[in-house]
């Protein structure tokens, strides 16, 4: 069909662009499918957005060097491959145009209507990826999706497109730009196609970002894959035959085929588990789709009379859907010659819904999501709710990543048999946070399946987790050095934002206070415009952000006054030249004088809780809101969780030794041994002897073995691990462990 003889009313009178006849035939045949797909569907507006597109777009062209008009056009095509409408497909064809041509949102609103300029607003408010752009204009524009999302769900489909096509075409750009998209690709894009249940687009977006991520891993295992299919080819063919024989017989009616699993999919298993392509049960799928549910079931059970499944390989994800829905069964038998093969068995409507996710079930022109779509969209709409301007794009981002990447997932219940989804390693707290905001709060214990364990437990699928709550008790930030899900991560940051503020606040006004006494400045005359034009030198907006800022120990308090009254701190005044810091200990109370702050003598410090340091051990110390400076061992999984606040971290030092207290640190250590008569008094005699004393012992055994907790007293960390080499020693012991509590 000829594209350029008509000019539809409304569309701005000008010449009609001169569209390559190879684009043309593409754009027939979408119109085409579009027809298939959604015969009541008025094509008018997507044949005019084309039109206008190639008009806009007719001097421009890809780094390729082919007409820009494609890739709006591929954009196009892709939507109208997930059955998306009119509006969505026209969105798409000019989600570009507003951006890159002399077109405005409102002349899009004027020729087609609100929906589609409100969609194409929508993908040019995001904007491009900028690839020079930094981590934090990276994750602003990340979030400028998620809202747009929530907004209009059309806009992310576009988005997602989009970004397909790009990938398609990657190989024109640089090799550094192919690894920046292809990484955010991997990173953003494809989790979220996962989350919102379109398995076919991942699949592809996964693959091409791949190849360019880790191109020689990427040959590495397309090759070893290459060679299993062609053994596995002929097996899995006779399979599928068995299979087609023995459901007929069984009178199931359903489909067979059967493919290799997705590049990245298996390499991702292959580094996760540090096995090889041998090893991988289910490098090859057989699909059985059937009429209904039930015949899932009966198919499962035909399968496994023919060959033996492989233990704890069957998954039921239809009683249990994933939390995108995703619904099948799942095995994994050996076939013929010991290949392994998975099997999934689904109805139509769940391979659907497998496929196309969000997209499956798209009938309406402008209308609201299903309720199931809805739902879809919690965790998203959950994200950024939590989002508040105390917390920053960065921190949202680094949240969202591991959100969207941790793709398994725990099924817990709670006594009543609630099913509550949590990511793979979560902890009680994580699950309490998903049960109310309030119960992860105030969390204090859990029991797990009936037994007490610690808050940083690590849940499994299966287990009946108890929260125990004790009213008023305040949440801890440490916590974030163990959970998992983001959203319960955002909901305590969210609580420690408001409360740490209160507090900093508080000691802002007190350092402040001292100060201008010390200075005999009158403070009571300040006004907040006083404190406002401050601020303003700091480059904040309210008073209340620069007194929150001494309290943080982001300013001196005297550097401040000397801003609020010019002058007033000059030297010839009365005190010393102290800094901030030494504002912050003054205000506080108590030290650990084994530990200095590297400069800062007189700096409050303290050993952290978490990671017990002692004497000779290489450490850091952590700037903590309103106590002073957390000292921690560098290898605190704590300090790698902090490391996003880099310029809160501090140089500190053991202070050297004048007078070495004899047992100064107690540390606990778990020994596991043989449970042999002796052994106890062989362990406190290596004790003793290295001159430590024990101040408690426990043991618990189990069989033949036995694990030995003792408490020990030592000066420094060479005692200690002369304590350890010892017992290691000892025949029948079969290792020590330093035991750190949370
Ligand atoms: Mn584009």
């Amino acid at each position: 069909m000829a594209l350029s003889s008509q000019t539809p009313p409304g569309t701005s009178p000008i010449t009609p662009a001169v569209i390559a006849p190879d684009l043309a035939a593409r754009f027939d045949a979408m119109l085409e499918t579009m027809r298939n797909n959604r015969p009541t569907d008025d094509l008018g507006i997507v044949r005019r957005a084309f039109e206008l597109s190639a008009q806009l777009h007719q001097n421009q062209k890809r780094d390729s060097g082919e007409p820009y008009l494609m890739h709006p056009l591929e954009t196009g095509i892709v939507l109208a491959g997930m059955k998306l409408d009119p509006v969505a497909v026209a969105a798409g064809l000019l989600h570009d145009s507003v951006e890159d041509t002399s077109i405005t949102i409102a002349d899009i609103k004027r020729d087609f209507g609100t929906h589609v300029a409100h969609i194409v607003q929508g993908v040019t408010k995001i904007g491009k990826l900028d690839f020079a752009s930094s981590e934090e204009r990276q994750a602003e524009n990340i979030r400028k999706m998620m809202l747009a999302m929530v907004d209009d769900i059309r806009v992310v489909l576009i988005k997602l497109a989009d970004r397909l096509h790009n990938m398609r075409t990657l190989q024109h750009l640089s090799p550094e730009r192919q690894e920046k998209i292809a990484r955010e690709t991997l990173e953003i894009y494809a989790p979220i196609a996962h989350r919102l249940g379109m398995g076919k687009i991942r699949g592809e977006l996964e693959d091409l970002g791949f190849q360019y991520v880790d191109p020689a891993a990427y040959i590495l295992v397309r090759d070893a894959v290459e060679e299993k299919r062609k053994q596995g080819e002929p097996i899995l063919a006779a399979s599928e035959a068995l299979v087609r024989a023995q459901m007929k017989e069984a009178g199931i009616e359903c489909k067979v085929d059967s493919r290799v699993k997705r590049l990245y999919s298996i390499h991702r298993k292959l580094v996760k588990q540090r096995i090889t392509v041998d090893n991988v049960y289910d490098l090859f799928a057989m699909r059985i789709i059937t009429r209904n549910s039930t015949d899932c079931y009966a198919a499962l059970g035909q399968i496994h009379s023919l060959w033996r499944p492989v233990p704890d390989r069957i998954k039921d994800f239809i009683a249990m859907p994933r939390p995108n829905f995703y619904q099948s069964l799942h095995t994994s038998v050996i076939a013929e010659q010991g290949t392994p093969f998975e099997v999934q068995i689904r109805t139509e409507e769940m391979h659907r819904v497998a496929e196309w996710g969000i997209a499956a079930h798209w009938k309406y022109k402008d209308g609201p999501v299903s309720a199931k779509d809805e739902q879809r969209l919690m965790w998203l709409r959950h994200m950024v709710e939590m989002q508040t301007d105390t917390s920053s794009a960065k921190e949202f981002f680094s949240d969202l990543k591991v959100d969207l990447i941790s793709d398994e997932e725990v099924y817990a219940f709670s006594p009543k048999g609630k099913v509550v989804i949590v990511p793979k390693d979560s902890t009680p707290v994580d699950f309490a946070y998903m049960i109310h905001t309030e119960v992860g709060h105030q969390c204090v214990g859990a029991r797990v399946n009936g037994r007490m364990v610690q808050l940083k437990h690590h849940l499994k699928s299966g287990d009946i987790v108890e929260v125990i709550t004790q009213k008023g008790h305040p949440p801890s930030r440490d916590w974030l050095g163990f959970m998992k899900s983001a959203r319960a991560r955002q909901k305590l940051r969210h609580w420690l934002n408001i409360h740490q503020r209160e507090q900093a606040i508080e000691i802002g006004h007190r350092l402040l206070e001292q100060e201008a006494r010390r200075f005999r400045a009158a403070l009571k005359e300040m006004k907040e415009p006083d404190y406002k034009r401050v601020a303003g030198e700091y480059g904040l907006g309210k008073g209340e952000d620069l007194i929150a800022g001494i309290g943080y120990g982001k300013f001196g308090a005297r550097q401040v006054l000397n801003k609020l009254i010019p002058g007033i701190t000059t030297p010839g005044a009365v005190a010393k030249a102290a800094g901030m810091l030494s504002d912050v200990k003054r205000a506080l109370t108590g030290n650990d004088d084994a530990i200095k702050v590297k400069d800062h003598d007189d700096l409050m410090v303290y050993r952290a809780r978490c990671c017990n340091p002692i004497r000779g051990e290489a450490i850091v110390g952590y700037v903590t809101r309103g106590k002073g400076v957390a000292v921690h061992r560098k290898t605190c999984p704590n300090v790698s969780n902090l490391l996003f606040e880099v310029e809160r971290r501090m140089a500190v030092e053991w202070t050297r030794e004048t007078v070495e207290l004899p047992g100064e640190y107690s540390v606990k250590l778990a020994i596991d041994c043989d449970d042999r008569p002796g052994m106890l008094t062989v362990i406190s005699g290596v004790i003793s002897d290295s001159k430590s004393n024990i101040r408690n012992v426990a043991a618990h055994t189990a069989h033949t073995e036995a694990t030995i907790d003792v408490l020990i007293d030592v000066k420094n960390v060479k005692q200690l691990d002369g304590i350890i080499k010892g017992l290691r020693k000892v025949p029948g012991v079969h290792d020590v462990q330093r035991v750190t509590q949370g």
